[in-house]
């Protein structure tokens, strides 16, 4: 061998090293627990917080992606081709479980809503303290989540309406004494029948966009539709809901490109 090839041995070795432990790394990084008994909470202080979830395990990969909620709702367009939310309200039984994140509340089969010609069925709806998705960089005392999905496609459409400490809650005053203290207790009760059309604000004009589940495993399969009309709660109510969930809003997710539109009558 002259020079110039002893040369570009030692270089070829030193491709194939250099190539092989990058590969490496990258498998290292690729390799995730599964996602049973894993455990994560909303405290970036810890390993286990928001800025972590979507390196906790193999399910949770989504955290980290480009579509994620909640958002700071600010520059929304008007979009006159939106439609007015269509939602048929049924009457649920109350059934609340506090699964240690938030308090929720599965609602019977009966209320549906129809968004762009797909009908979504309401499954349950939750809270959060204070809200996740703030406006112009405001953030409200509390935040409702009513989840609905389409059986057929998985796909799930959110309204988020916004609470204001301010005048008692009617509807929440049903369930304030109910509330399950500990982590997966339950409260159900065939004889208190309610329909969350008594929560939602007369006015539905909405903020809509594209994003995720604010929780692991952040799957990126919503529709956010934000009603702009925030809703009041009494402080005791709120302090309530606060107390067993204690502040479980995550931080607002970049838009990463995404469009906010608006829809009003
Ligand atoms: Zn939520």
């Amino acid at each position: 061998m002259n020079k110039s090839s002893y040369v570009n041995w030692f270089l070829g070795i030193g491709c194939l090293v250099l190539f092989a432990s990058c590969k490496d790394g990258n498998e290292n990084e690729d390799v995730l627990p599964s996602c049973t008994d894993v455990h994560w909470n909303y405290d970036n202080a810890t390993e286990d917080g928001p800025d972590h979830w979507g390196k906790l395990c193999v399910d949770y990969t989504d955290c980290s992606g480009a579509v994620q909620s909640p958002i700071n709702i600010s520059g929304a367009s008007d979009d006159a081709s939106l439609e007015s939310l269509v939602e048929v309200f049924g009457n649920s039984t109350t059934h609340i479980v506090n699964n240690g994140h938030t308090i929720q509340f599965n609602t019977d089969a009966g209320t549906t809503l129809t968004y762009k010609g797909v009908t979504y069925t309401l499954l349950q709806f939750h809270t959060h303290t204070p809200s996740e998705h703030t406006v112009n960089g405001v953030s409200y005392d509390m935040e409702v989540h009513f989840v609905h999905k389409n059986e057929s496609t998985g796909k799930l459409a959110v309204i988020g309406v916004l609470v204001n400490e301010g005048a008692d809650n009617a509807f929440l005053d049903h369930f304030i004494h109910h509330l399950p203290a500990t982590a997966d207790a339950k409260y159900d009760d065939a004889a208190l029948s309610f329909s969350i059309a008594d929560f939602l604000p007369a006015n539905k004009n909405y903020f809509t966009y594209g994003g995720s589940l604010t929780t692991p495993p952040c799957s990126e399969i919503v529709t956010w539709l934000v009603l702009e009309t925030p809703v009041e709660a009494s402080h005791a109510q709120i302090e309530d809901f606060h107390a067993l969930e204690h502040s479980n809003n995550r931080p607002v997710q970049d838009l990463h490109g995404r469009t906010i539109k608006r829809f009003h009558m």
